[in-house]
């Protein structure tokens, strides 16, 4: 396994620092000091001197990173474990070193459009009146339900259309492999696509963050200006086509670390969420936020997911919140399997939908 050497600088410099192992969701939920991006970068760092193999346990523990980019943030010098992780990611990639569930999860992508293998989901509406897409996304596809933010859209009166056979964003395959050919290449598709549109309005932060992020990154052309969801249903409360009483009701948002993190987006949550009653705040908030779930990663290590997600609700007690509200759909489908029965959790649209 070959680094870069801007990745063996990064893990030089964390492997021997334990700063930032309180801010881990993961390292916070399995309790082992394997899960700490310092224990990470010293496996890492070994594999990097040739001092021992790139074992199949350290391909494992790469695995067992989210990427939700804590660590990075906390980090007042500056070092990047999210850009070494996928790195070695690639590494087992360009190996052959792939852990099973990985290779899993790319066939069910190639063969079914999805990471999981799903069948077409039925509760996905068809719909052509526009050129703005409503970009569904992966997750939602194969596991959830868009019929809330479908009818939030509709009572605003926007036109917009949904795709039958939605391309793949290449978020999930960027999770698995990093900057791998096939992951541009899924990338690439998908940008000839959205390109037929005006405007792309993507519902799950994960897609809105790699077409923003990485198809600039790797030079994908993509001629549709991208806007996240949360973004849009603010512009839409603000132009007066929402027109939003406040309920009294006291929201507690759950920041998606890839809005408040990878796209610097906290703040449309927070106008929404005023306009529709007040807003408690928990303790790690905005870019400070904890994960509460990733769904690539319920594939492989889903008890080490419910604990996570079980975690947020705890921080959320603990600030006496009573409505959770998210704004990622993976992190909704978690939160929703381990709620508290004195708790309620909402989608920013459910939100909305309640102080029309
Ligand atoms: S990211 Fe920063 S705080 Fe965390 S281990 Fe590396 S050097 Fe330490
Ligand atoms: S990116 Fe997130 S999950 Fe990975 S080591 Fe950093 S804080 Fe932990």
């Amino acid at each position: 396994m070959q680094f870069t050497q801007k990745s063996k600088e990064h893990i030089d410099a964390c492997r021997f620092c334990w700063m930032c192992h309180h801010v881990c969701p993961i390292g916070n939920a399995t309790g082992l000091e394997r899960n700490t991006a310092r224990a990470r970068a010293l496996g890492l760092s070994m594999v990097a001197r040739d001092s021992v193999e790139y074992s199949e346990d350290i391909i494992g523990n790469v695995y067992e990173c989210s990427l939700c980019g804590g660590c990075m943030t906390d980090c007042v010098t500056g070092w990047d474990p999210v850009m070494f992780t996928k790195e070695a990611r690639l590494g087992a990639a360009l190996d052959g070193k792939l852990p099973e569930y990985v290779t899993t999860m790319i066939s069910n992508l190639q063969e079914k459009g999805n990471i999981y293998g799903a069948e077409k989901n039925a509760n996905i509406p068809e719909i052509a009146e526009g050129d703005i897409l409503f970009f569904l996304g992966e997750d939602v596809r194969a596991k959830g339900c868009a019929k809330n933010a479908v009818e939030l859209l509709k009572k605003a009166g926007v036109s917009f259309s949904i795709l039958k056979d939605e391309p793949n964003s290449g978020y999930s395959m960027d999770f698995l492999l990093g900057a791998a050919a096939e992951t541009k290449a899924v990338m690439e598709n998908c940008a000839k696509v959205l390109s037929n549109y005006k405007k792309v309005v993507c519902y799950d932060p994960a897609d809105a963050k790699v077409m923003k992020r990485e198809y600039k990154e790797w030079g994908i052309d993509l001629k549709a200006e991208v806007v996240t969801f949360t973004e849009f249903v603010a512009g839409l409360i603000k132009d007066g086509k929402l027109n939003v009483k406040n309920s009294g009701i006291e929201f507690t948002p759950q920041d998606s670390p890839l809005l408040a993190r990878d796209l610097e987006e906290t703040e449309p949550v927070r106008e929404i969420l005023s306009a529709c009653g007040s807003i408690r705040e928990m303790l790690l908030n905005r870019n400070y936020t904890m994960l509460a779930g990733n769904l690539i990663m319920n594939e492989y290590m889903p008890q080490v997911m419910e604990t996570v997600a079980a975690n947020r609700w705890t921080n959320a007690k603990n600030v006496d919140a009573k409505v959770l509200v998210t704004t990622s759909p993976a992190e909704y489908i978690l939160l929703a399997a381990t709620k508290p029965e004195d708790m309620e959790l909402m989608t920013i649209e459910e939100a909305v939908l309640k102080c029309l």
